[in-house]
C-alpha cells in the first residue's frame, strides 16, 4: 500500500510539493505572524518554498496576505525573510 503524502501549494511559485519540503508561515489566533518550524502549531497557515526567489514572489503578489487574510506589516515581512534564509542557508 502506498501512503499518500500529503501536497501543499507554495504561494511563491505556485507548485504543488510535500509539506516537509515546504516551510509553514501561520497566523496565530493572536494575529501574530510566525514561521512555524514544527509545522504543528494552530493556526491558519501558508506554505513556502524555503528560498528567497519564491519569498519575494509571494511578497509582491501578496501571496501571504491572501492566504493569511490579514495585511502583514513591512518589518514582519523582513523578519520572516530574514528568519527564512537561514533556514534556507542550512
Ligand atoms: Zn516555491
Amino acid at each position: 500500500m502506498s501512503k499518500k503524502i500529503p501536497m501543499r501549494q507554495c504561494v511563491g511559485c505556485g507548485e504543488m510539493k510535500s509539506k516537509k519540503e515546504l516551510l509553514r508561515i501561520i497566523r496565530t489566533t493572536e494575529d501574530e505572524i510566525l514561521l512555524d518550524r514544527t509545522g504543528k502549531k494552530n493556526g491558519r497557515g501558508a506554505y513556502i518554498c524555503p528560498n528567497g526567489e519564491c519569498f519575494r514572489k509571494a511578497v509582491k503578489a501578496k501571496g501571504f496576505e491572501r492566504s493569511l487574510k490579514m495585511a502583514i506589516p513591512k518589518e514582519v515581512v523582513e523578519n520572516l525573510e530574514k528568519e527564512m534564509e537561514k533556514i534556507a542557508a542550512g
